[in-house]
């Protein structure tokens, strides 16, 4: 670069005395003006100018032009020329006055331009930095920013696809609860679409799906609260409905006006038992019992049910089962227990019902019961065990009542 300058300063002194001396046809004179020129051109189209150099350029190329057109003029006047030569000439001066303005021009504005694009790409360029670096750090920066504007648009893809996947499922919850979300439909199909290269574009449609998402995450809280609501409200009707379930089958399982057990928790409670046990099955019924009805009225029977039902229980151990099997009739079943220790059981039970003072209103009514007992035998079922006791049951009322009779 400086080299040429030099050139160029040599050749402007060289062309000077030659200018002044007035000698247009010197062959000479014409070459160095045209290497001058080739010169100035050069540097034109090297990338490395400063704004020094370029101001240097500048000002060597006017002072060219002035020798130049000085010479060229003087010539005209001198070897008359024709007037389409002059008006040649004159094209030659001007063309190559437009030529200096442009190059005047010329570097400015590239830099001006450069300058914009990378206060664009924010980086601020330095100041005494030439035009190549300029060009070089413009296109690293291009390059940095067409890489980083790809990673970006991955990254915003895949965040998408992970958007499009719970906006699913967020639309099945509305669904559920019968709340409709068409803007969140609206923003699936968005989501769906490539977003579009212009950056205006694409902020315009993120901003739409942006505003869909935001509507929908409210109706989502309104309907998780009412989801929790309705679920609060299924789970205390269940937990309402299994209680009322278990008083159900307890009471399935209870006489109503004893509340002992009933025949078919007796069932149950058989089939609960080892098979490997003695177990033995006191039967129980009330003597004359219709007559107590008669005399005293049904709700005395009830209280003299109820009150024998209390001394049962209350006679028995926890292991023992004591049921009402229907109307005054009682069955006891004693596990772990053999026919004497049964048969001692009914015994004092008659006795005690028999020193018992029943009660109902202000009267007093005597109670006797008849009961028989069995024992579970080894090839026996425990039905055929109770029917024994009922045999049984049957002696002591043929026998008298008021007594207890084993079975054999
Ligand atoms: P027996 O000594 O032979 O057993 O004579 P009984 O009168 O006790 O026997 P019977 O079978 O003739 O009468 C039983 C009575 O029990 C008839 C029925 O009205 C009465 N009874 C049955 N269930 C109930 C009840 O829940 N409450 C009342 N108060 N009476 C009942
Ligand atoms: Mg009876
Ligand atoms: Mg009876």
């Amino acid at each position: 670069m400086q080299r040429h300058l030099e050139q160029i300063l040599d050749d402007m002194d060289t062309l000077r005395p030659y200018a002044l001396k007035n000698q247009e046809n010197n062959v000479e004179l014409r070459s160095v003006m045209r290497r001058i020129i080739q010169h100035i051109e050069h540097l034109q189209r090297t990338p490395n100018i400063t704004p020094a150099h370029h101001q240097s350029i500048v000002m060597l190329l006017a002072q060219l032009l002035d020798a130049e057109h000085g010479i060229l003029l003087k010539g005209h006047h001198d070897t008359g020329l024709s007037e389409q030569e002059h008006l040649q000439l004159q094209t030659h001066v001007t063309e190559r006055q437009k030529m200096l303005q442009a190059i005047q021009q010329d570097w400015p504005a590239l830099q001006t331009f450069l300058n914009n694009c990378q206060d664009l790409l924010g980086k601020k360029p330095s100041n005494d930095a030439d035009l190549g670096q300029h060009v070089r750090e413009l296109e690293k920066l291009l390059r940095e920013h067409f890489q980083q504007d790809g990673q970006l648009r991955n990254e915003l893809n895949q965040f998408i696809n992970t958007l499009q996947g719970s906006i699913g499922s967020v639309l099945h919850v509305l669904d559920e609860v019968g709340e409709n979300a068409p803007e969140l439909k609206q923003t699936q199909s968005i989501l769906q679409q490539d977003l579009p290269d212009d950056p205006i574009q694409a902020k315009a449609l993120l901003q739409q799906a942006r505003e869909g998402l935001l509507q929908a995450g409210n109706k989502l809280n309104a309907a998780s609260q009412t989801m929790r609501d309705n679920m609060k409200q299924q789970v205390s009707q269940m937990t309402d409905l299994s209680s009322r379930l278990k008083e159900a089958e307890h009471a399935a399982r209870k006489d109503p006006l004893t509340g002992l057990a009933n025949r078919r928790k007796l069932a149950e409670f058989l089939t609960s038992l080892p098979q490997d046990i003695a177990i033995s099955f006191v039967m129980i019924d009330i003597d004359f019992f219709k007559k107590i009805n008669d005399r005293y009225g049904h709700d005395a029977g009830d209280d003299i049910l109820t009150a024998l039902a209390k001394i049962l229980n209350d006679s028995t151990r926890s292991s023992d089962m004591v049921a009402r099997l229907g109307g005054e009739e009682f069955c006891i079943i004693l596990p772990d227990a053999e026919l004497q220790q049964a048969g001692t059981l009914a015994a004092n039970l008659c006795q005690a019902v028999s020193l018992h003072s029943f009660t109902s209103g202000s009267h007093h009514i005597d109670v006797r019961i008849s009961l028989g007992v069995s024992q579970k035998k080894d090839n026996e079922t425990s039905e055929e065990s109770i029917k024994r006791a009922d045999k049984a049951l049957y002696q002591s009322k043929k026998g008298g009542r008021n007594r207890v009779t084993l079975a054999k």
